[in-house]
């Protein structure tokens, strides 16, 4: 897709946590990035059975409600030994209270109930650009590691401070944001959509 500087962008995401990651991702581009909240648009229910189809879905509304182009990403934390849960159900597991503490140890009491003894998992993003009424670009990234208990370090959001990316020792909760943005899943998403984002004068 091609962009002009002087372009507005919405992102469409109301999760401060990823906000604020997406506009340091977007950073280098120079756009002019509104936030969804900050234009007063509602959030749509995410009835998709992906992370693509859910991250289609709000850029869709985002754009159509908007009038201007829109970026919204879907992610979450799929375990492998729970089946890929909690998935796209990630932001659910934490309850309208957005408790992730409480989130945090739903998977580890359902890895103690399976008897789990492999603990790999995966981060998963889905980014979806689009013009209103256009077709939406998906670009797709992961990391995978494996997670630890109980959780660890306050940087970061979500499900960080349970997370181990593979090579490391310390969780995303605990490491420098820096590391978390060269390496994350949103950052290999956002590193496909940079190859195909023509940003014009
Ligand atoms: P949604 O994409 O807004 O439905 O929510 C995704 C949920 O997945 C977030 O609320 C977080 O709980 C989790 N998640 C996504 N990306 C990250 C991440 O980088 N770190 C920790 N948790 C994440």
């Amino acid at each position: 897709m091609k962009l002009a500087r002087s372009e507005v962008l919405v992102v469409a995401s109301h999760n401060p946590g990823k906000l604020r990651e997406i506009a340091e991702l977007l950073d280098p581009f120079n756009l002019t990035i509104k936030s969804a909240a900050e234009l007063g648009l509602p959030e749509p229910e995410e009835t998709g059975a992906t992370f693509a189809e859910n991250a289609a879905l709000k850029t869709h509304a985002a754009a159509d409600a908007s009038g201007f182009a829109a970026l919204s990403d879907d992610s979450g934390l799929a375990v492998a030994a729970l089946d890929g849960a909690p998935g796209i159900y990630s932001a659910r597991w934490a309850g309208p209270g957005k408790d992730f503490a409480s989130a945090m140890s739903q998977v580890e009491k359902a890895l103690k109930e399976k008897g789990a003894s492999d603990f790999s998992a995966k981060f998963v993003c889905a980014l979806a650009l689009a013009r209103p009424g256009g077709e939406a670009e998906i670009f797709q990234g992961e990391v995978t590691g494996h997670l630890v208990f109980p959780p660890r370090g306050a940087r970061g959001f979500g499900y960080d401070p349970i997370f181990v990316a593979d090579g490391m020792h310390e969780t995303f909760g605990e490491i420098d944001p820096a590391v978390k943005h060269a390496m994350s899943h949103r950052a290999r998403a956002f590193a496909k959509l940079k190859q195909h984002l023509e940003i014009g004068g």
